[in-house]
């Protein structure tokens, strides 16, 4: 079956309104990533709309239109341990985690959307069992080749399921704050943020915000 590309809104997508309004248009893009080979650079490259509309009934703002997961994912070209800084981000934040929720040897840690599996290599190399779910094969490839155990698909809650998952911590979650004040650091689930809920990129935000509430 042809995978599409794209696909149009229709309704919104948190309460199925079709009252949905453009309020912004960025016009016609490629797909983020979609770096063009050298072969490629004189033939027609393929763009796409890049609307934000605005739902008349609970006021979420979202994308006009949905790109395919796995069109944006399969072929991710990012491989997150190409940077020394991020790496030693995650060492130091493993120590964080460890001590504040107390984990030990018999813990078992997922990561979702776990790259080359920089976030998880910490906990591995404590004695802790790990697993990434990647759907970029060939970087969920790479996080194996390098000894952590990784699934090479889109995490969903039957996985969570037979992996027993009991709780989610939602990472890159602090873009929905804003920059929080010195005295809301660490920043409590009561702390709404000062970002603008209706500003030009408050769908980034909005969206952030959403799946931390979903999890
Ligand atoms: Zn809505």
């Amino acid at each position: 079956m042809k995978r599409e590309i794209i696909k149009k809104v229709i309704a919104c997508r948190v309460c199925k309104s079709k009252k949905l309004t453009k309020v912004f248009r960025f016009g016609p893009t490629p797909l983020a990533n979609a770096f063009l080979t050298k072969d490629q650079l004189d033939l027609p490259e393929a763009f796409y709309p890049l609307d934000v509309v605005f739902c008349e009934n609970c006021s979420f703002l979202q994308l006009g239109h949905v790109a395919s997961p796995h069109t944006l994912f399969d072929k991710y070209v990012y491989v997150s341990s190409t940077s020394p800084v991020f790496v030693s981000h995650f060492k130091k934040f493993a120590v964080d985690i460890v001590s504040g929720f107390k984990l030990n040897n018999k813990s078992f840690i997922i990561d979702i959307g776990s790259n080359d599996g920089i976030l998880l290599k910490p906990y591995k190399k404590a004695g802790m069992r790990v697993l990434g779910v990647e759907p970029a094969k060939h970087i969920a490839k790479i996080a194996r080749n390098s000894g952590i155990p990784t699934v090479a698909e889109f995490f969903s809650f039957d996985l969570a399921k037979t992996k027993q998952v009991k709780s989610i911590l939602f990472f890159s979650s602090s873009e929905i704050y804003g920059d929080p004040q010195p005295n809301a650091i660490p920043t409590k689930e009561t702390y709404f943020g000062n970002v603008s809920s209706i500003g030009h990129r408050s769908c980034y935000d909005e969206s952030k915000r959403l799946g931390r509430l979903y999890v």
